[in-house]
């Protein structure tokens, strides 16, 4: 299955916010799971939503991360011309809700664990793929604890978020402050 094809099933589910991303984690899984590889799969507290985490290649090393949201901002109120939980190709580009914020990068990610599932790795490969970032990065925390939490962390993550296909090594800081006025 190329990337393509996975872009097409993953545009799909209707993953904004307000939805679970169950069925999404739950396709990948499978997806993950008929090519030998093992996913984890890390509930919200309300079991709405979840994260996924899949190593491909040896468990006792330190690897590569590759990582992206599964949650795509709404399209309540805006102009579209063609249907955004349909993939649509025309003239070879790809339409449709989060073919670039960041469903692209996932399905790149997952051609290419299911590639790397074939080859013998020395360095193994991660996956994370989290929920509800677009609404404040709420659903990585339990992935961070998670890696904070095991005996090998990766090398370095690849986040796949849209820069304008430039290489950006950094991100700037955000602080927020709740001010109660009484
Ligand atoms: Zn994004």
């Amino acid at each position: 299955m190329d990337s393509t094809q996975i872009l097409e099933k993953l545009i799909a589910f209707p993953t904004v916010s307000r939805n679970s991303n169950l069925a999404l984690v739950g396709y990948v899984a499978e997806l993950l799971d008929a090519h030998g590889i093992d996913s984890r799969i890390i509930h919200s507290e309300d079991g709405h939503k979840a994260n996924l985490f899949a190593t491909i290649g040896p468990a006792d090393a330190s690897g590569i991360m590759l990582s992206g949201h599964t949650d795509v901002v709404p399209v309540d109120g805006q102009a579209w011309t063609l249907p955004p939980f349909e993939m649509t190709n025309r003239d070879g580009k790809l339409y449709g809700r989060g073919t670039a914020d960041m469903k692209g990068f996932v399905a790149c990610a997952l051609a290419a664990c299911l590639k790397a599932s074939k080859m013998t790795l020395r360095t193994p490969l991660h996956l994370a793929l989290s929920y509800d970032e677009e609404i404040g990065c709420i659903g990585v925390r339990s992935l961070i604890d998670m890696l904070q939490a095991a005996p090998h962390r990766p090398l370095l993550c690849i986040v796949g978020e849209p820069t304008d296909m430039q290489v950006a090594t950094g991100h700037k800081g955000k602080l927020a402050a709740r001010a109660l006025c009484k």
